[in-house]
C-alpha cells in the first residue's frame, strides 16, 4: 500500500479530532479541525451514524495515522503488543511511544512526526551517541538522544525548539533544549498519553 500522499488535515477532519501532523499549524487557530470542524467532502457536515464495525475502524485508522504508521506496520506492533504480558492497548500505546521518529517529536525537535521521521532517515540523531537512521528504532529506558554536532543547527530544528519550550515535557522524558538532547527516562503509563481513541475498539477489530 502506498503512503497517503494528499491533505493530511483531510485526514484529521474525517477521523474529527487533530491528530497534530502538520507541525506548528497544528498548534494555531488556522488548524482545519478548527476552523471547519466536520469531516470533508460534500456531505461532510452530514451527521453519519456508524456501525460497530465502522467505529472500530475509525478508531484504528485515527491511531494508525497518528503515528504515521502504514497497516502493515500497525499490525505487527498490535501483534507484538498482544503477545506482551501486561494489557494489548497499555502494550501498543508503550511500542508506539517508544519509537524514535515519534520521540523526536515528542522532545519537541521537531514539528510533527513527518518531519521527525525525516530527520532521522537522514541520520541527524544520535543514540547513546550512535548515528541510527531508521525511524522505527525503538528505545529502550536511559537512551539518550541528540542531534549531530553539525545538525543542531538545522533551522527546521531551531524552530521546533523554540516552539517546544512553552509546552508541557512529557513525563517520561527529560529535555535539555539548549543543548538539544533528551532523554527517554522510562515507558509512559496508559493514562499519561493523551490518545483520542478507544483502545479496546482496536483490540475487538483485530480479535476477530
Ligand atoms: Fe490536523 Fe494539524 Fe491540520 Fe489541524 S492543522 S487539521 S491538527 S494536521
Amino acid at each position: 500500500m502506498a503512503r497517503y500522499t494528499g491533505s493530511v488535515c483531510k485526514i484529521c477532519r474525517r477521523e474529527g479530532f487533530k491528530l497534530y501532523l502538520k507541525g506548528e499549524r497544528c498548534f494555531s487557530p488556522k488548524c482545519a479541525q478548527i476552523k471547519r470542524p466536520f469531516a470533508p467532502g460534500q456531505h461532510g457536515a452530514a451527521t453519519r451514524k456508524l456501525t460497530q464495525y465502522g467505529m472500530q475502524l475509525r478508531a484504528k485508522q485515527a491511531l494508525k495515522r497518528m503515528y504515521g504508521l502504514l497497516e502493515k506496520q500497525f499490525r505487527k506492533y498490535f501483534d507484538m503488543a498482544s503477545r506482551r504480558s501486561e494489557e494489548t492497548g497499555t502494550a501498543l500505546i508503550k511500542l508506539l511511544e517508544s519509537r524514535l521518529d515519534n520521540t523526536v517529536f515528542r522532545m519537541g525537535f521537531a514539528s510533527s512526526r513527518r518531519q521527525a521521521r525525516q530527520l532521522v532517515n537522514h541520520g541527524h540523531i544520535l543514540v547513546n551517541g550512535r548515528k541510527v537512521n531508521k525511524a522505527s528504532y525503538l528505545l529502550r529506558p536511559g537512551d539518550v538522544i541528540e542531534f549531530r554536532e553539525k545538525s543542531k543547527g538545522i533551522v527546521p530544528v531551531k524552530e521546533a525548539v523554540e516552539a517546544a519550550q512553552d509546552r508541557t515535557t512529557p513525563p517520561w522524558l527529560e529535555i535539555d533544549y539548549e543543548a538539544v538532547r533528551g532523554t527517554f527516562v522510562r515507558f509512559p503509563n496508559r493514562e499519561e498519553v493523551e490518545i483520542p481513541v478507544d483502545l479496546q475498539s482496536i483490540i475487538e477489530l483485530y480479535s476477530k
